[in-house]
């Protein structure tokens, strides 16, 4: 029952996504006008915006000039539905998940503003940057505040330091500084600042963990690209992308991860 709250909640979460990532690159307000049908610019009603459902019933075309919308929209809201849950599966209700929640709704976001446009917007980033200090500093004086207000519940909540916070952002940051000089161009600043603003979020160990993962991916899936002659040499595959990824992964599984690897190692 409660995986289909979670479920829901992500689906309208992603709904507003959706929002974001069509808006944010041209610079639009993601508040106002109320949605509006890109082809027609009629103003859609509460039955149209209906996540998934609409689209559904719809059949992927607006209600008024029959233009086709793309099923993207409700394939984000219902990816949001799914990776909510996981994080839910991972961290139960408490601090972590809120964390969890808020960090993978802007990874949405990254990815595919960064997919359509080659493109990390700075803004996000800094938001990023801003709520990842904010969420870690709360959760850390999580069971503080608890008791503060009367609450003797101690739940848990992982704990990373402002070391750890400080030093994940000159890693994340560094390294990818590195990569960008010695490939000379092959990382854009955009990657460089989102790893860094990833690593106050996830501490050093999660960050270094992130930036290997995403190699490791963007290693795999480029080649398979090319190989499937689905981009030539000379396109441009993001990277953002297979950061967000890694990331995602590192601080859902990455406690399993590096059991695994250790188990592997000995
Ligand atoms: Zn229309």
């Amino acid at each position: 029952m409660i995986y289909i709250l979670i479920i829901l909640t992500g689906i309208f979460i992603g709904s507003f996504l959706n929002v974001c990532i069509a808006r944010l690159p041209a610079h639009q307000s993601i508040s106002t006008p109320p949605s509006h049908c890109p082809n027609c610019n009629r103003q859609l009603t509460a039955y149209d915006l209906i996540p998934i459902l609409s689209w559904l019933f719809l059949r992927g075309r607006c209600r008024y000039c029959g233009a086709s919308i793309s099923v993207r929209y409700p394939a984000i809201e219902l990816l949001t539905g799914v990776l909510f849950a996981l994080c839910f599966n991972e961290f139960g209700l408490g601090p972590e998940l809120f964390k969890a929640l808020i960090l993978t709704s802007f990874l949405i976001v990254i990815t595919f503003i960064d997919y359509d446009h080659q493109l990390i917007l700075d803004r996000v980033v800094i938001w990023l940057a801003g709520t990842g200090v904010c969420i870690n500093v709360l959760i850390n004086h999580f069971n503080i505040i608890l008791q503060y207000i009367g609450v003797s519940t101690a739940f848990y909540a992982g704990y990373t330091s402002f070391t750890s916070m400080l030093l994940g952002a000159l890693l994340g940051g560094g390294l990818l500084l590195i990569v960008a000089l010695v490939s000379r161009g092959g990382m854009g600043g955009g990657d460089i600042k989102f790893a860094a603003a990833l690593g106050l979020w996830l501490g050093w160990q999660y960050t270094l963990m992130t930036l290997l993962l995403a190699f490791l991916l963007g290693g795999v899936i480029g080649v398979v690209v090319l190989a499937l002659k689905i981009k030539g040499r000379k396109d441009v595959i993001p990277f953002g992308p297979f950061i967000a990824l890694g990331a995602f992964i590192s601080l859902l599984y990455g406690i399993d991860l590096l059991r695994i690897y250790i188990r592997w190692l000995l």
